[in-house]
C-alpha cells in the first residue's frame, strides 16, 4: 500500500509513520493501517466486499494495482472503527470462509448479537434504502455459514451510522451462494488471464479509484475484442 502524501508524492506506510509534517505523530498512527501478512493459501482467496463488489473491473484492478490511500480516507476508515468499537455486541469481527474449490471467499462479519447478523457502515449521509452492494455483503456473510448456523439466524440488519443520527434496515435473509461463485470464478478467470473483466458503470464509478486506469488513461489497458469475446463467454 502507499500514501498519497499532501504534497502530491506517493510514500510508504513506514515513510509516512516516520515523517511528522502534515499531522501530529499521533493523529497520523491512528489513521496508519497495519499492513496484513499475505495469506499462503495455495488457491485465490477473495473478500466478502471484493466478491460482492457491483463492479468486478474494480475489483480486478484492486487486487492487481498497488493500492494508495490519502490520509483523509484512512481518516473513514479509521473513524467507522472507532464507531465500531462503541457498542457492546456478543461477538464482534467474526472470521467467515467459504472454499468453492478453486477458490476461497473470506471476511469479517461486524457483529453477531442474539443471533442477528449486524453490517456496520459508517457514512455522511445516510440512504433512504440500504445500498445493493451493502445488502449484497451482509447477504453473503449469510450465505457462508453452516446450515446448522443459518438456521439459528433471526436477521440481518444493516445500520448506518452517521455523526448526527443512526438508521437501521433489515434485509431479507437471501442466500447468495450461486452469486458468491459465479462473481468469484469471473475473478479467478480475470486474473488467470490477465485481462480486466467489462465495466460495469454505475454512480459508484464517480467514487472509484480507478476511474483513469479503467478508462485507458493510465496503462496499458489495451485488450483486443477477441480476447474481450473470450472472457464474454467464459463469465
Ligand atoms: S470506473 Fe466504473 S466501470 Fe470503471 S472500474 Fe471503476 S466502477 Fe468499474
Amino acid at each position: 500500500m502507499k500514501i498519497r502524501c499532501p504534497d502530491g508524492s506517493l510514500k510508504t506506510t513506514e515513510w509516512c509513520a516516520n515523517c511528522n509534517k502534515c499531522l501530529p505523530k499521533p493523529i497520523k498512527d491512528a489513521l496508519l493501517p497495519v499492513e496484513r501478512k499475505r495469506s499462503n493459501s495455495e488457491i485465490p482467496r477473495f473478500g466478502v466486499t471484493r466478491v460482492t463488489n457491483k463492479c468486478l473491473r474494480s475489483t480486478y484492478f484492486d487486487l492487481t494495482e498497488e493500492v494508495v490511500h490519502d490520509l483523509e480516507k484512512l481518516w473513514v476508515f479509521s473513524r467507522g472503527h472507532a464507531f465500531h468499537e462503541h457498542f457492546k455486541f456478543d461477538e464482534k469481527e467474526r472470521f467467515i470462509k467459504k472454499n468453492f474449490g478453486d477458490f476461497e471467499v473470506i471476511g469479517f462479519i461486524d457483529a453477531v448479537h442474539d443471533s442477528v447478523i449486524y453490517e456496520l457502515k459508517t457514512t455522511n449521509n445516510i440512504p433512504e434504502a440500504p445500498q445493493e452492494h451493502h445488502k449484497l455483503q451482509a447477504q453473503a456473510y449469510y450465505s457462508m455459514m453452516s446450515d446448522e448456523e443459518k438456521a439459528k439466524i433471526k436477521k440481518i440488519l444493516i445500520v448506518y451510522l452517521s455523526l448526527q443520527k443512526i438508521k437501521v434496515f433489515e434485509v431479507p435473509k437471501r442466500d447468495i451462494t450461486e452469486f458468491l461463485e459465479k462473481q468469484g470464478r469471473i475473478l479467478v478467470t480475470a486474473l488467470k488471464e490477465k485481462i480486466p473483466p467489462n465495466k460495469t458503470q454505475s454512480w459508484l464509478c464517480n467514487y472509484c479509484s480507478h476511474k483513469d486506469r479503467c478508462n485507458g488513461h493510465s496503462d496499458d489497458l489495451f485488450v483486443s475484442d477477441a480476447k474481450r469475446t473470450k472472457q464474454a463467454s467464459l463469465i
